[in-house]
């Protein structure tokens, strides 16, 4: 039996404009063949045990030739393999989708079509560019302005300006000067509003705004390389009312998020909506202890303890994966207390059905042990080196309790390379740092003789200060221990 083929337009470059039925698709592939234009936010999505062809840039830099790659998708196909061709923008505006197709098609192959949306209305959109307006134009025009090696550009300007419609250029950086000079000869006002946008709907997004006549002149001035759209038309001239994109309040700012990579998620997701530019570099990994005979030993004596006290979603998940493997559930935590340091703690026991009856005002260990009700022992599972804060205070209180690690936190980066590249690259480079334990795993990523003076920590809570401030970090601390704090901290920090 052979297989199948899902072609998924990606989207022009903001992952959030991936279609739902494109990451049902991505998330279910055997092998994803890919290229250049994809970007990295969505490359992630791809399921670890997925087999990756990049066909968009080889080892020399060169991309696959298509005859390639149609016989790519062929041959695992027909290996019996659940294939996605993602692709940029929309896959069959200029995108060789229906190239592609063909071969499968002579092969009796089962194909899909996920459409995407395509960078020729996305791009202008984000850079504050309706493509159509009312008032400007009955008609939006999308034209290739590729040119073939030697040859001129194959483009009817004359019906293009006869058109009055809103045109846009796609692959047409190279040869912008030509295109806005076709369009001049051929009678278009050299006063027609025109821009382009490179890279859009992605952080790294630039809008030159100029008129036919300047734009040639003003892109190569900037340095306008492609991937980028051109625009001509009277709508172009809305962008100055429009750019809701380059106002948002992190755009051309780069934040690094240094959690374990499956927790990092939200945190991206949203800095990414308020324009951040965000690199996922997961500085920890979790390792439940297993086996753990002090939490069998300590859940056979369930009944001796108050209070059970988890400090992190990651001792949330550790607990859950004992009572699982011990054939057990949720009924066999009895009537002990649940404590949770703080609101993802508790959401983590929401997700197994499960309520904290106690998370203390300020969400840190010192609190924790300070504020917890008094009465019985109290059991507390945490990472191995957990903060001794919670310990001295409930030693203070004379509250008996068995601290035992679950899990154990490793140090881990294997790009620590290029994390120390971009540490010293990058002026004002903002750090996000949600426990201590991340502070340790980015130094010791990135070389404890690493410069940190041109950086920022932006520290969840005054104990991962503390251990930033060791290391020589500048910090800033958010007002409470939550997601929401650390992002309301990096948006007005800048
Ligand atoms: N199928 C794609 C287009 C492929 S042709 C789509 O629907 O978007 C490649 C051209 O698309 C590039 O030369 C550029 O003109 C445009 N393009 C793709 N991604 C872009 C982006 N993020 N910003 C601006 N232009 C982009």
């Amino acid at each position: 039996m052979p297989g199948k083929v899902t072609l998924v337009g990606a989207g022009p470059g903001d992952p959030g404009l991936l279609t739902r039925k494109g990451l049902k698709a991505l998330e279910r592939a055997e092998v994803v063949v890919y290229d250049r234009l994809v970007s990295p936010a969505i490359l992630a999505l791809m399921p670890e045990g997925a087999e990756k062809i990049n066909v968009g840039k080889q080892a020399a830099r060169h991309p696959v030739p298509q005859d390639q790659i149609n016989q790519i998708l062929l041959d695992k196909a027909l290996e019996g393999k659940n294939v996605v061709r993602l692709k940029g923008g929309d896959p069959f505006l200029f995108g060789r989708g229906g190239e592609e197709l063909e071969l499968l098609a002579e092969h009796g192959i089962p194909f899909e079509e996920v459409p995407g949306i395509t960078s020729a209305i996305a791009a202008p959109a984000y850079g504050g560019i309706p493509v159509t307006h009312r008032d400007c134009c009955s008609s939006l025009h999308i034209i290739t302005g590729h040119q073939r090696a030697g040859k001129a550009l194959d483009i009817d300007f004359e019906a293009l300006v006869r058109t009055k419609g809103t045109l846009v250029f796609l692959m047409g950086v190279s040869a912008l000067p030509q295109i806005c000079q076709g369009l001049l000869t051929a009678g278009m006002g050299p006063n027609m509003p025109a821009a382009v946008v490179e890279r859009g709907t992605t952080p790294a997004q630039r809008r030159i705004s100029a008129t036919l006549e300047t734009l040639a002149e003003r892109a190569e001035q900037a340095g306008v390389e492609s991937p980028a759209v051109i625009v001509v038309g009277k709508v172009c001239a809305l962008a100055e009312d429009f750019d809701w994109f380059d106002h948002l309040p992190l755009k051309g700012k780069t934040v690094v998020v240094t959690r374990p990579k499956e927790r990092s998620g939200t945190l991206s997701a949203r800095l990414r909506d308020l324009g951040a530019e965000v690199w996922e570099y997961p500085c920890i990994a979790t390792l439940p202890l297993d086996p753990c005979p002090a939490l069998d030993d300590a859940m056979e004596r369930l009944g001796d303890y108050e209070w059970l006290a988890l400090t992190s979603p990651a001792g949330v998940d550790a607990l859950w994966r004992w009572l699982e493997a011990s054939g057990k559930d949720a009924r066999a935590l009895g009537n002990v207390k649940l404590a949770a340091i703080g609101p993802g703690t508790g959401r983590e026991l929401k997700k197994y059905g499960l309520k904290a009856d106690y998370v203390p005002e300020v969400y840190d260990a010192a609190h924790l042990g300070a504020g917890l009700p008094a009465g019985g022992n109290v059991l507390i599972l945490r990472a191995e080196e957990g903060s001794p804060a919670l310990t001295e205070e409930l030693a203070r209180r004379n509250i008996g309790y068995d601290d035992i690690a679950t899990y154990r936190t490793v140090y881990e980066n294997p790009r620590s390379q290029e994390l120390r590249e971009a540490l010293e690259g990058t002026d004002g480079l903002l750090v996000t740092f949600t426990s201590a334990s991340t502070v340790k795993g980015f130094v010791s990523s990135v070389g404890a003789d690493a410069d940190f003076s041109n950086m920022v920590g932006m520290c969840i809570g005054a104990q991962t200060a503390a251990e930033a401030q060791k290391h020589g970090i500048p910090v800033k601390t958010a007002r409470a221990a939550t997601m929401d704090a650390l992002v309301e901290l990096i948006t007005e920090g800048v």
